[in-house]
């Protein structure tokens, strides 16, 4: 990886080429290779677990019902799935949608880095606990959901429940509702 890491153009289209001859995780192995998708340029990355069986048949992030939610959700505080990015920790489905494993997340985060090199964010939101535990592995999400944690000078945090566990739970729907306003809020702060 590191071969790669420092050969390769720093574009999102030589990273999915690269993605897609790499088989460096053994969940390559039996599903396709899902990277981000969205803006080069967004100013906001949000950040799930791991594609589920939709997005590994369209090799694309956040395509079934979590996705179609998270789509709403964006839309709810004036912006586009176009305008954003939207990515994953483990780049390929884990068997039977299990969670995926401290080695898988740890195979797969160079290609989390470089996306995040590449775009250059000002605001990322990890969705949900496997994602929030990357970069703040003894906060839990129901703590941290729905505030900003400035993470450099130009970097913040803000954690979100995942969509997909929000479909499930009214409590944490209204909950994920109402960080998507406070995220609204915080980016006028920031702009
Ligand atoms: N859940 C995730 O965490 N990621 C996806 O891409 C889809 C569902």
């Amino acid at each position: 990886m590191s071969g790669i890491l420092f050969a390769m153009e720093r574009t999102l289209d030589a990273l999915r080429e690269k993605l897609t001859a790499w088989q460096g995780c053994d969940l390559a192995k039996d599903a396709k290779p899902v990277l981000g998708e969205g803006s080069p340029d967004a100013e906001i990355l949000f950040i799930g677990e791991a594609p589920g069986a939709k997005e590994d048949a369209e090799s694309r992030p956040f395509v079934g019902s979590a996705g179609h939610f998270l789509d709403e959700l964006i839309e709810s505080i004036g912006l586009k799935r176009e305008d954003v990015y939207i990515s994953n920790i483990v780049k390929y489905r884990p068997p039977n949608n299990r969670d995926p494993t401290p080695e898988e997340k740890a195979k797969c985060m160079p290609w989390l880095m470089l996306e995040i090199a590449i775009i250059r964010p000002r605001i990322i939101v990890p969705l949900g606990r496997h994602s929030l535990g990357h970069f703040f592995p003894d906060i839990t999400i129901s703590d941290a959901h729905g505030k900003a944690f400035p993470l450099t000078e130009d970097i913040t945090i803000f954690p979100m429940y995942h969509p997909a566990a929000a479909l499930h739970n009214g409590g944490l729907r209204g909950a994920l509702k109402a960080d998507f306003q406070a995220l609204r809020d915080f980016l006028q702060t920031v702009s």
